[in-house]
C-alpha cells in the first residue's frame, strides 16, 4: 500500500465534469489529479450531445477548432413524430451567438480532446485504471481516497487539500460520505441496442411517440443507437415476451426500421438503462465536493446532462481556483456558493424532466407486450407531414402558431437556464498546438 501520494485537487471519475474540472484547475495552476476507473472513454451508453453553450465553452478555451475536426453531425431543430404527423418543439436557428446547433459526437471523442488538452498542462494528471473505493479523514475533513489500480488490483491512498466527486449517478464518493440523494420517481427505464443506418434514412438525432412508447435514435453515422423508453420494472417481462415481440413494437412504431431489425439477433442485444432522477441535498462536506450527476442524477430526457455536468465544472473550477491556487484549505463557505450558484439550474431542469416523463407515459399504460397502435408509414425525414395543429397538445399548438416561440425550448436545450463561460485564466485564443 503507497500511502504518502498528494495532490492539491483530486477529481474522481473522468466524464464531463471530472475532466472539465481537471483541465480548468490544471491551467489556473493547481496540481490537479483525476481517477478514472476505465482504461478508455470507450462506453457505448455515453449520451452524444455537445450543446451550444459547451460549443462556446470550447471556443473560449481555444478548442474550437479541434472539436470542429471531429467527425460530427448536427441538430439545427428539434422535431418529435405523433402518429398524425411532424411537430417542430424547438427552433435553434433563434439562439443568440456563434453556435445554433448541438453537436452530436460520441462522447469518447469529446472526452479524449479535454483530456489530450489537459495533458498539455504541467500540472494535471490523469490516472485511468484508477477506482476509488473509500475516503481518507483528518478529523472530520475528507482527506483524500483510497483508490484501486485495476490492472493489478494493487491499493493506494492519494490525498488533497479538496477531493471533487464526480462519480456520476452511482458515486462511490458520495455514499462513502453517507450522503444519501433525494429520489424522485422515474416511470422510465431505457432499453439500448444498435441498428444499421443506411444513407437515405434522416440525419442527426430523431425522436418518435405513438400511444404512450418513445424512442430516440442517435446517428452514429453507420448506425444508429436507439434508446427505446420502457415502464420502470418492466424489463422481465419484456424479455419474457421475446426478441420477435420487440421487433414487432419497434416495426410499430419506427416503419422505417422495419427492413434492418434482423440485425437484432438476442435479447443480448439489448441493454437496459437504469434511469434514476435524483438529487443531493447538500453537494459538500468539510473537504469534499459533489458536482455532475453524482449531485444531481439526470434523466435522459432532453439529452441535457452533460451541458449541466460541463457548466457545474465551470463554476467550480472558477470560484475554488485562486483558493487551491494559494495552497488554502477551501473553506466550507466557498463549497456552499458552488452548490448555491449550481443547485437552481440542477432543479430547473429536473422539474422539466419530470413533467415530460409523466406527459410520455400519461395514463397510457405503455406495458410489455402492448401492440402499438400506429398505422404512420413515414419516418422522420424531411417532407414527413406536419401534424394537423388540432392533434397536438396545447402548449405545441402554441409553439406552431408562434414560431418565434420556438427559440424558448432551443435557449433551455441548447444553452440551459445558467451558461457558465470559461475563467479569464483559462481561455486560449489560439489552439495550443499552435502557440
Ligand atoms: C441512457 C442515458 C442516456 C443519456 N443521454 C444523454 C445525452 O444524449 N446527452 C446528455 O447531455 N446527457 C445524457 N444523459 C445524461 C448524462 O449521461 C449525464 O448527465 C452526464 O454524463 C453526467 O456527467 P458526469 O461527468 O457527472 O458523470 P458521468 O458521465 O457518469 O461520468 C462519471 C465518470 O466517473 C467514472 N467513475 C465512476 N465511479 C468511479 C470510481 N469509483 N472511481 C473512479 N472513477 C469512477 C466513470 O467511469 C465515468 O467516467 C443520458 C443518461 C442516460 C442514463
Amino acid at each position: 500500500m503507497l500511502s504518502n501520494e498528494r495532490t492539491t485537487c483530486l477529481v474522481v471519475g473522468g466524464g464531463p465534469a471530472g475532466l472539465i474540472l481537471g483541465l480548468l484547475m490544471a491551467r489556473a495552476g493547481v496540481e490537479v489529479t483525476v481517477l478514472e476507473k476505465h482504461g478508455d472513454f470507450l462506453r457505448d451508453f455515453r449520451g452524444d450531445t455537445v450543446h451550444a453553450s459547451t460549443l462556446t465553452l470550447l471556443d473560449e478555451l481555444g478548442l474550437g477548432e479541434r472539436f470542429a475536426a471531429l467527425p460530427q453531425r448536427r441538430i439545427e431543430r428539434a422535431q418529435v413524430q405523433f402518429d398524425a404527423g411532424v411537430a417542430q418543439i424547438a427552433d435553434l436557428s433563434r439562439l443568440p451567438g456563434a453556435h445554433q446547433h448541438i453537436a452530436m459526437v460520441p462522447q469518447w471523442d469529446f472526452l479524449d480532446l479535454v483530456a489530450d488538452a489537459a495533458e498539455e498542462e504541467p500540472t494535471f494528471t490523469l490516472r485511468r485504471n484508477a477506482e476509488a473505493i473509500g475516503l481518507l479523514h483528518e478529523g472530520r475533513r475528507v482527506a483524500g481516497v483510497r483508490y484501486r489500480d485495476r490492472t493489478d488490483g494493487s491499493e493506494h491512498e492519494l490525498r488533497a487539500s479538496l477531493t471533487v466527486a464526480c462519480d456520476g449517478r452511482g458515486s462511490v464518493v458520495r455514499a462513502a460520505a453517507g450522503l444519501v440523494p433525494r429520489s424522485f420517481g422515474v416511470p422510465i427505464d431505457v432499453w439500448w441496442f444498435r441498428l444499421p443506418r443506411r444513407e437515405t434514412d434522416p440525419a442527426g438525432g430523431v425522436g418518435r411517440i405513438s400511444a404512450g412508447q418513445f424512442a430516440v435514435m442517435i446517428d452514429r453515422g453507420d448506425y444508429w443507437q436507439c434508446a427505446f423508453l420502457i415502464s420502470k420494472g418492466s424489463d422481465a417481462a419484456m424479455r419474457a415476451a421475446g426478441l420477435e415481440r420487440f421487433r414487432e413494437r419497434i416495426a410499430g412504431l419506427l416503419p422505417w426500421m422495419a427492413d434492418r431489425l434482423d440485425a437484432l439477433t438476442s435479447l443480448h442485444d439489448v441493454k437496459l438503462l437504469d434511469v434514476k432522477l435524483e438529487r443531493l441535498r447538500t453537494w459538500h462536506r468539510e473537504g469534499l465536493l459533489l458536482i455532475g450527476d453524482a449531485a444531481h442524477a439526470m434523466s435522459p430526457v432532453g439529452g441535457v446532462g452533460i451541458n449541466l455536468a460541463v457548466a457545474d465544472a465551470v463554476a467550480t473550477a472558477r470560484l475554488l481556483a485562486p483558493a487551491l491556487r494559494s495552497g488554502g484549505i477551501v473553506p466550507r463557505s466557498l463549497l456552499r456558493k458552488v452548490q448555491r450558484r449550481r443547485w437552481w439550474p440542477a432543479a430547473l431542469i429536473q422539474g422539466g424532466q419530470r413533467i415530460a416523463h409523466r406527459a410520455v407515459f400519461r395514463g397510457r399504460g405503455a406495458t410489455a407486450g402492448t401492440p402499438v397502435a400506429n398505422t404512420d408509414p413515414v419516418g422522420l425525414a424531411d417532407g414527413v407531414p406536419l401534424a394537423p395543429a388540432e392533434a397536438l397538445p396545447p402548449p405545441l399548438r402554441l409553439l406552431r402558431q408562434f414560431p418565434v416561440l420556438q427559440g424558448v425550448p432551443a435557449r433551455l436545450i441548447a444553452i440551459g437556464p445558467l451558461p457558465e463561460h470559461a475563467p479569464d485564466w483559462a481561455r486560449r485564443t489560439t489552439e495550443p498546438a499552435d502557440r
